[in-house]
């Protein structure tokens, strides 16, 4: 996928409410503007990389970009798992990823326990790939240091409707 390692960031806004967190693995979504931005060549599936909320420490991640059900599977979702245990939940800030790698397409699981096995060994992945130095390197990207403290910071006038992409940069 030529558009890797592939940056963004933006609100942290409510999910669908599928009970993610229940799971053990909370996924924190994006809105879909920034959805919208993705590049034509990032496909539906799992990706491993960096995360950081505002201003905070970098973390390793693992995203799953899928069909939205609440759009009947005609939009993409972007739910990012930060490895990090928090105190507190940060819907409403600005949260700020690069993708670093692809781990495997989308697929349906016959049971809870399935799915988090999946995820687990997703996250296992994600985390001895992220050591590679060509991958270890992205995490002290200056991206990361620039990251707005809030969001309404982010983009000015046309929050909802424009958020920060900066790729290539
Ligand atoms: P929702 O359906 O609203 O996305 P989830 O059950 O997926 O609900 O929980 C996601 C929320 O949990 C995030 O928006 C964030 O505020 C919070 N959260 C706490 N810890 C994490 C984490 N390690 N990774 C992602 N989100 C987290
Ligand atoms: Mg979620």
């Amino acid at each position: 996928m030529k558009s890797l390692p592939y940056f963004c960031r933006g609100e942290v806004i409510r999910g669908f409410g599928r009970g993610s967190k229940e799971l053990g693995i909370p996924t924190a979504n994006f809105p879909d503007s920034v959805v919208d931005h993705l590049p034509a060549d990032i496909s539906t599936g799992i990706y491993y990389g960096w995360a950081c909320v505002g201003n905070g420490d970098v973390y390793k991640m693992v995203m799953s970009i899928g069909w939205n059900p609440y759009y009947k599977n005609t939009k993409k979702s972007m739910e990012t798992h930060v490895i990090h245990t928090f105190k507190e939940d940060f819907y409403g800030e600005v949260l700020s990823v690069v993708m670093v790698g692809y781990i495997r397409p989308e697929k349906s699981y016959d049971s809870l326990e399935a799915l988090i096995a999946a995820i687990t060994a997703d996250i296992e992945e994600a985390k001895v790939k992220l050591e590679l130095p060509e991958h270890l390197k992205l995490k002290g990207d200056n991206f990361f240091t620039s990251a707005p403290s809030s969001s309404s910071s982010i983009a000015g006038s046309n929050k909802s409707t424009s958020p920060t992409i900066l790729n290539g940069h």
